[in-house]
């Protein structure tokens, strides 16, 4: 066996999304201790940083260590105890996870269920808040992977506060992609992933937590089932004045690479890093209208960053994507669930977005269509 050498692809799938090379190098640096104040002094920073993408002043706001899907489960096992009820969105694959979850709490998730490919339904969520006095929380996914739909995150957060509900807001594939404006929407407990539009490595999950959530967490009646994800433990560890508590090990080398990743995105900008989010987007609608491509998506609701490509009739959809692999480096993701065989997702996030990336992933589409037309 030698060195693990893998290839340079262009990725433009669901996430992970490309990695700069300042981001590589950052993780890189020298390893040291998790407690050694010089690495405390990085921790703040990143605090703050993470405070920037999220547009909160909340105190509580730490990555997690560990992937997007513990960022969920994290923010149910924290704010939700057995008995209580949630209403979950569900318009796409990510909703489910959300149910998922809120049943193994021993807890009863409320579903209001929209169609793979449309935003969340307003009118029948505050239907169901209605229906249901007493709901403890409103769970809903931003911005949907599976399907590149964008739902109405401030609408949904203002429903929650004026059923006196907490929102948990899955952030995964939004932040640093499209406008995620925590605090002047008054989102309660947010999560979301290093490695969608943040282009850091995946394996963290940077969570915010209002002060209405903290509250919510600190009067609990039971302790929180999951020893590992207990914010009550971590905060002692991000959070403690001058001696921090030893909670588990930092992964240490990942965190100088979200780090290097967000400083990144805030020296080009919030407000800049949207704008070129979305017109890149343009650039790949027009592009894919070329050779005869369309989105899944009606145009009020596309996410800039992940695009539903409709498979034309006839086509197998694997094989082109396996095609863009092997023969162009390129890789885009597949249809999930139901959506399986009928699209593709063509993820332009973070670093990804880029006039460069729309003009290769097109031209090589291109090619494999025109192939088996001929
Ligand atoms: C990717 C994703 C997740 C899960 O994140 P992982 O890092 O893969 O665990 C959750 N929700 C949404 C909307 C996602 O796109």
């Amino acid at each position: 066996m030698t060195s693990f050498h893998p290839p340079e692809v262009l990725l433009l799938g669901p996430g992970p999304s490309p990695v700069a090379k300042r981001v590589l190098d950052a993780m890189a640096r020298p390893t040291i201790g998790h407690l050694d104040p010089r690495f405390v002094g990085m921790m703040d920073e990143l605090k703050e940083l993470l405070r920037y993408a999220f547009e909160t002043g909340n105190t509580l706001t730490v990555p997690i260590s560990a992937p997007g899907s513990a960022g969920m489960e994290a923010a149910f096992v924290n704010l939700i105890e057995a008995g209580d009820k949630v209403v979950i969105c569900q318009n796409g694959v990510f909703g489910a996870r959300m149910r998922e979850n809120v049943i193994r709490i021993g807890a009863t998730p409320i579903m209001v269920n929209d169609p793979f490919g449309m935003p969340i339904d307003l009118e029948k969520t505050e239907a169901a808040l209605k229906a249901n006095p007493g709901v403890k929380a409103l769970a809903f996914v931003h911005a949907e992977t599976s399907t590149g739909v964008e739902s109405d995150a401030a609408a949904l957060c203002k429903l929650a506060q004026e059923h006196g509900a907490l929102s948990i807001v899955d952030a995964v594939t939004s932040l640093g992609g499209i406008p995620l404006r925590v605090d002047a929407w008054g989102c309660d407990a947010v999560y979301s992933g290093s490695q969608k539009c943040l282009s850091a490595p995946p394996g963290l999950s940077p969570l915010t937590f209002s002060d209405k959530a903290v509250a919510a967490l600190k009067s609990r009646k039971t302790p929180v089932q999951s020893w590992f994800l207990d914010l009550g433990l971590v905060m002692n560890y991000w959070q403690g004045s001058g001696a921090r508590a030893y909670h588990h090990t930092a992964p240490i080398n990942m965190l100088y690479a979200l780090h290097e990743a967000l400083l990144m995105f805030k020296e080009e900008g919030r407000e800049a890093a949207f704008a070129r989010h979305r017109q890149n987007h343009l650039r790949l609608v027009a592009g894919l209208a070329t050779i005869g491509l369309d989105l899944l998506v009606a145009e009020s609701a596309r996410l800039p960053q992940l695009n539903a490509v409709k498979v034309p009739e006839g086509v197998d959809e694997g094989a082109v994507r396996k095609r863009l692999l092997t023969d162009f480096n390129i890789e885009i993701g597949a249809g999930l669930g139901e959506l399986a065989g009928k699209i593709w997702r063509i993820g332009l996030m973070g670093t990804g977005s880029t006039a460069e990336s729309v003009d290769r992933v097109v031209h090589a589409l291109g090619v494999c269509l025109g192939a088996r037309r001929a």
